[in-house]
């Protein structure tokens, strides 16, 4: 029973399970702290926004909703002070990580939270890196979960 369900945890990966990019609730790195976008971050429900620059497909930085205790929406305070203020990790992850990999990568750090990305290499073009979407911990353990109900 232990082996099936550990069996997806090897044979899946995060592009099985990601947020796809489309989906993904962020700002651009460019949108001020003003009542607007708090109020929008806060009706988003995430804790976590990533930051992008120019093109949502750009991420650079990472906002946690519990960074904008401090920042009062009077101020207009632009989206980068903030960011550069906690400077969050931003972490990285190809689409093909297994997720018993991506597990172990969780349990080191302490983002819980990965961009993932492949190698586009389709085009005539030299091959660039692809943002696909976002994968968390929660999506991992949603896996776990699901399998060990199967194995019932
Ligand atoms: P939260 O704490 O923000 O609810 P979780 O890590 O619990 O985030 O993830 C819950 C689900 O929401 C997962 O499927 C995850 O991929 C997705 N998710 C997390 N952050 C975002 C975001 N900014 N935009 C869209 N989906 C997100």
């Amino acid at each position: 029973k232990e082996e099936f369900s550990r069996g997806a945890l090897r044979t899946k990966t995060v592009e099985d399970i990601l947020t796809p990019l489309k989906d993904c609730f962020m700002l651009p790195s460019t949108a001020v702290l003003d009542f607007s976008t708090m109020s929008e971050i806060m009706q988003s429900g995430y804790t976590r926004v990533p930051v992008y620059e120019e093109e949502r497909s750009n991420i650079i930085e990472i906002l946690y909703v519990k960074d904008l205790a401090l920042v009062d929406p009077d101020d207009y305070t632009p989206m980068t002070t903030i960011t550069k203020f906690y400077n969050h990790p931003l972490h990285f992850v190809f689409n093909d990580t297994k997720l018993d990999a991506m597990l172990e990568e969780f349990k080191k750090g302490n983002s819980h939270m990965a961009i993932v990305q492949r190698v586009n290499n389709e085009g005539e073009g030299d091959p660039f890196y692809e943002v696909l979407g976002l994968v968390t911990l929660e999506d991992v353990i949603e896996e776990i979960i699901k399998s060990e109900i199967l194995d019932e």
